[in-house]
């Protein structure tokens, strides 16, 4: 079994390793590690949960050991989707680099322009950042890429579902043709393919099993839900939702329920709340502070449940999950990966349920091709409507029922109005991707575009500037004053 200590890493770097309590390196980190330290591309097929964030923050560092970074020039660059996993590869780079004196700043929305300058102005080894705000930087001719030796892509098929691929190609085309290049996705679509393509040069490809898919430690099941009537539907659905919890008892230390839009997050977190659960919502509307307050309060365990949005919820770390509940089933196969994905890390079980109404019936059809098994059905929790009694109303109205399920994609589903989809689906994508661009060329287009919605006021961390976001390696009481 290979070693940390076999890998050539700096020894700094592995003194920092140990201090983490790091063992043995994970598939992705063996295979990722060497190459990389050798100075060749790598394409990594891995989702969060695999330990790829080291797989590439150790090798930049031990790369990176030599040299100074000049004013405005970052040495190197990392890309990632949404604020909290860049955050998170930050919080990743303070831990491996703790022993070094790299220097790194991280750009994201929702935090000033003004502070992300200074910081930049100083010069950093390591930018990490999301695509919106760093070409939002760029355009402000704060930076520039051209001393860009490694460059590394996070989550790029959330990049893809978010609509950054034109982004990052820009921002590819920014940096030195010889730069190095890290880029790492949990699949490979073909949209993803094209761009390794065009843009790796002869990688080293690592591909490790998506632990989701096939593990075995994660039980999974299915609640075929029909309501009893339609106007009930919310609310049954809930009350299943209570029952399913109810019923795992105290083996669900801490859950993540999904739901597939913010407005059902507000709900069916203010509705637990108001049966007794202790349950916050994370979403994109709630400000940064906010969202990495829940977060915190979720990892330490003062909060059981966090009823999150896939996008929110996307690439974050909590390791000790003992359950995930889907609310909704998701409408992309994909992020039932994603999302089931959250419990049994490391070895742990964990469990993973769904509630499932007549008009998800395709979507569930979905997830189970792509996963190639068929997830269990299982009974209604205790005291709530019974599947059993939902057959009841279909068999009163067959016919309603199959034309529901084979309904056309143009049609309205019943449950789930198209107006009050469409917007929030919408919504949840726009508010956690980095402001589009609007005007290419674009500077001074009424200055900072601050938050993740274009010309609205930003929202974000203000004054509560976390220190990890701020902080640089070299000298941690350099972390600038929020403005
Ligand atoms: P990631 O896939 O990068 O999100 O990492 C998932 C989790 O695994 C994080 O909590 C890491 O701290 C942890 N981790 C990464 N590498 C190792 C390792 N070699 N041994 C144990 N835990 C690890």
């Amino acid at each position: 079994m290979t070693k940390f200590s076999d890998l050539k890493l700096d020894p700094k770097v592995l003194k920092a390793v140990e201090d983490a309590g790091y063992e043995t390196p994970t598939p992705i980190q063996a295979g990722a590690i060497p190459p990389a330290l050798e100075g060749r591309d790598v394409l990594g097929i891995a989702q969060t949960g695999t330990g790829k964030t080291a797989s590439f923050t150790l090798p930049m560092i031990s790369l990176l050991k030599r040299g100074r970074a000049r004013a405005r020039m970052p040495r190197s660059l990392v890309l990632a989707p949404t604020r909290e996993l860049a955050a998170q590869v930050a919080e990743n780079f303070d831990i491996y680099a703790q022993h070094t004196k790299l220097t790194k700043a991280l750009l994201i929305g929702g935090v000033s322009f003004g502070e992300q300058d200074k910081l930049i102005d100083r010069g950093v080894d390591v930018l990490i950042a999301t695509p919106g705000r760093l070409l939002d930087h760029f355009e402000r001719g704060k930076l520039l890429l051209t001393g860009v030796q490694i460059m590394v892509v996070d989550e790029a098929d959330r990049m893809l579902d978010m609509g950054f691929i034109p982004d990052i190609e820009r921002i590819f085309q920014l940096t030195p043709f010889t730069r190095q290049t890290l880029f790492f996705s949990a699949t490979m679509a073909p949209e993803i393919e094209r761009i390794t393509n065009t843009f790796l040069s002869n990688p080293e490809k690592i591909e490790v099993a998506r632990a989701a898919t096939t593990g075995e430690n994660i039980k999974q099941g299915v609640l075929m839900f029909k309501p009893s009537r339609r106007d009930r539907a919310a609310t049954e659905k809930r009350k299943i939702l209570r029952g399913l919890i109810d019923a795992e008892g105290d083996a669900c230390t801490n859950a993540i329920i999904f739901c597939n839009r913010k407005v059902d997050v507000d709900v069916v977190a203010k509705s637990l709340k108001k049966y007794g659960y202790n349950a916050e919502p994370i979403h994109g509307d709630l400000d940064q502070s906010q969202r990495m307050k829940t977060l915190a309060g979720f990892r330490d365990g003062s909060i059981r449940f966090l009823i999150a949005s896939d996008v929110a919820a996307r690439g974050l770390d909590i390791p000790t999950v003992s359950h995930v509940f889907n609310y909704d089933v998701p409408s992309h196969a994909e992020d039932y990966v994603h999302r089931i994905g959250r419990t049994g890390r490391a070895g742990r079980s964990g469990v993973a349920y769904m509630i499932c109404a007549p008009i998800d019936e395709k979507n569930l059809a979905d997830i189970e091709r792509l996963v190639q098994s068929e997830i269990p059905r299982l009974d209604a929790p205790k005291g709530t409507p019974a599947p059993a009694a939902a057959e009841e109303t279909t068999e009163e109205k067959p016919k309603r029922s199959r034309s529901r399920s084979r309904r056309k994609k143009d049609e309205t589903p019943e449950e789930s109005p198209a107006p009050e989809v469409a917007p929030e689906a919408e919504a949840e994508q726009g508010e956690e991707r980095e402001p589009r661009r609007r005007s290419r060329g674009g500077r001074g287009r009424g200055g900072d575009r601050g938050g993740d919605r274009g010309g609205q006021t930003p929202q974000g961390l203000g004054d509560h500037l976390p220190d990890f976001i701020a902080r640089s390696f070299a000298d941690r009481s350099e972390t600038p004053d929020p403005s």
